[in-house]
């Protein structure tokens, strides 16, 4: 046996990228493992698949994966008794890269700024490479299966060459052993190699066994790895508290997940998924930067922890993990985005959830109360986002009405209710449920007989804005001044009349209020009050100010429209003081109090409270 090592140079494009992931990827040095673990899984397939065409391959022994760390020697070994790689494969394989794409990474790479190199690297690919990372010397040995040549050591640091030699006693298979930098020593630790090994390949379909000696009596000879994913197993096979456990594992939240979702898309795009809801929200969830909780494995190996594109922003909160055969192993966050395939997964899935939505809303209301009780804000956001799904999110929508007590409604059934003839559908917003069912704002479309939506969320408006109206019927604010479209030829008529007959004290009333109003208007809509302040057409509206103001946006004050009622007695009585006393101070003082009024009713105060309070200590003392 010769025992002279050869030594060859790495071609000049490994160089390169060998440079580029030693350099650039210090910053997720945890994903070596998951590449060789990926390598050594593909070798165990390929030998699988020689072990059904060629017989004299086959043979009794398991087909493993084996994670030797020595703290004495600092080395961690990853081993596979897989294909094996013959001489040539040796200085071929690991020598260039092998990979249709390293042409393209290259160029890419000189193209891109230094920022964007991670992004590429995982983009393409260089699985052994990674190695580099966390040793500064790598060796592998390798033989062939069922070769009767002897194996080979490779052994590199790295930089320019590597060396090959002839071994006796190198087992079927492959080995690589990873000579750690001495900062890299975690990666000798049972307890982080476990957590890796779970973390990132426990669906890897081989048992991947960790020997440290140092592992609980009851770990012993036992594979780390589950090996079976959860989520391609059928629902009736798999127990409740396994699924519990799973989302636990998944989510770091100790709660029982509200509700799951089991879905394998078959056709041209096949993919497995397993969603959940979580029973309670976190504020964080709420923020539009919150990480999205869906896993994304391509054939059982974990490439991405939060896979952002494959479902809308505004479902945020599902956690879970989607898996598919169909996507090409290097998928980076970069390309996902374009990713054909994804869009479709995207797709199909967000369908399914809406689905999801409805089927509890439908057949569990008590949980679907739950869940648009934590997540309902979310679904709102999709409202105004996603144009695409906006009518099936408006079906999902639970609501409070003037007249649904303690009990949210579902939306949808709310409309189906309303008679045919019906065409508009009233609400109002503020900030207080309790407050809104006894809003001032509700009489003017008769408390008794028109149900009006209160909406307490400062999501709501803008939600209601880009909604605009549902099933054929005008979402109109109470808030907001009349369309004047939106009278009937009576009320029209009405109002006119009182345009006519209190001319001369509409005029003083404006001029009197100046600029701190808009307009004043006569208002036949009105029923028990005498007055009430109303936003202009386009006013965002109040809890839009405010939802604006949280994320630090100053929406201006927007002046309001005063409405008054011709039919109240206190016109007739302005009007009296009008014809008989005009420029004394009672009717400017009046007219004060009655805009004062106003302001309080839309849940405001005063402009100035002491004159208000003298005004109206002067009205109860009769002077
Ligand atoms: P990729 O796996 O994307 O092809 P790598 O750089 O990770 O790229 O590996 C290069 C090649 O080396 C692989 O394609 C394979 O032929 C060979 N190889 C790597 N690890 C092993 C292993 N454990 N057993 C057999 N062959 C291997």
């Amino acid at each position: 046996m010769s025992d002279r090592a050869r030594k060859l140079k790495f071609k000049t494009e490994t160089k390169k990228i060998l440079d580029i992931v030693i350099n650039s990827l210090y910053s997720h040095p945890d994903i070596f493992l998951r590449e060789l673990i990926s390598n050594s899984s593909d070798a165990l397939d390929k030998l699988r698949f020689l072990m059904l065409t060629s017989p004299e391959l086959a043979s009794e022994r398991e087909l493993r994966i084996d994670i030797i760390p020595d703290k004495d020697a600092r080395t961690l070994t990853v081993r596979d008794n897989g294909t094996g790689m013959s001489d040539d494969q040796m200085a071929t394989e690991l020598g260039t890269i092998a990979h249709s794409g390293s042409r393209g990474f290259i160029e890419a790479m000189e193209m891109s700024d230094d920022e964007k190199t991670p992004e590429l690297i995982g983009q393409f690919g260089v699985g052994f490479y990674s190695a580099f990372m966390v040793a500064d010397k790598v060796e592998v040995l390798s033989r062939k299966s069922g070769s009767d040549e002897p194996g080979q050591r490779w052994s590199s640091t790295g930089h320019d060459t590597f060396s090959l030699r002839q071994e006796d006693n190198i087992p079927e298979g492959t080995s690589v052993i990873l000579h750690l930098k001495e900062e890299m020593a975690e990666y000798l630790d049972n307890y982080r190699l476990r957590e890796l090994v779970r973390k990132y390949s426990d669906f890897i379909s081989y048992p991947v066994y960790i020997e440290t000696g140092e592992e609980e009596e009851e770990e012993k000879g036992k594979p780390v790895n589950t090996r079976k994913p959860i989520w391609t197993r059928s629902e009736d096979e798999v127990k409740d508290e396994e699924y519990n456990e799973f989302y636990n594992h998944l989510s770091f939240d100790i709660q029982k997940p509200l509700s799951r979702l089991v879905f394998h898309a078959e056709g041209t795009t096949e993919f497995y998924s397993l969603l959940f809801l979580p029973s309670t929200r976190t504020m964080e969830m709420l923020m539009p930067d919150y990480k999205t909780g869906i896993r994304l494995y391509v054939k059982k190996v974990m490439i991405m922890e939060e896979a952002d594109e494959l479902l809308p922003r505004y479902l945020r909160f599902i956690k879970g993990v989607v898996e598919s055969g169909d996507l090409p192993l290097n998928i980076s966050r970069e390309t996902l985005q374009e990713n054909r395939t994804v869009k479709i997964i995207r797709k199909a899935l967000t369908a399914k959830v809406l689905s999801w939505f409805s089927d509890m809303l439908e057949n569990d209301p008590e949980q679907y109360h739950k869940f648009f009780m934590n997540f309902g804000d979310l679904l709102k956001e999709g409202i105004y986002s996603d144009v695409q799904h906006r009518e099936n999110l408006a079906e999902l929508l639970m609501v409070w009405t003037s007249k649904s007590g303690d009990e949210q409604k579902s939306f949808r059934r709310f409309v189906e209710d309303l008679p045919e003839d019906v065409d508009r559908i009233f609400y109002i917003t503020g900030s207080d449920r309790k407050e809104l069912a006894s809003s001032p704002y509700l009489e003017s479309v008769g408390k008794a007989d028109v149900e009006v939506l209160l909406f307490d969320s400062p999501v709501d408006e803008f939600m209601l804005q880009s909604l605009g109206e549902y099933k054929g019927k005008k979402l109109v604010s109470l808030l907001r001044e009349v369309d004047i479209e939106d009278l009937t030829e009576e009320e029209k008529a009405e109002k006119k009349n009182a345009e006519e007959t209190y001319a001369g004290l509409l005029e003083y009333i404006k001029d009197q209020l100046g600029d701190r109003v808009e307009a004043v208007r006569f208002s036949p809509r009105l029923k028990d009050s005498p007055c009430i302040l109303v936003g202009d057409k386009n006013d965002p509206g109040e809890m839009f100010r405010q939802m604006m103001k949280t994320m630090n946006q100053e929406i201006p004050e927007a002046k309001k429209i005063l409405e008054l009622n011709p039919a109240h007695p206190v016109i007739s009585m302005l009007q009296e003081l009008y014809d008989k006393e005009r420029s004394g101070d009672k009717l400017k003082s009046y007219v004060n109090i009655l805009f004062d009024l106003g302001q309080i009713m839309a849940g405001g105060r005063p402009g100035d409270p002491v004159t208000f309070g003298k005004r109206i200590t002067d009205l109860l003392s009769g002077t």
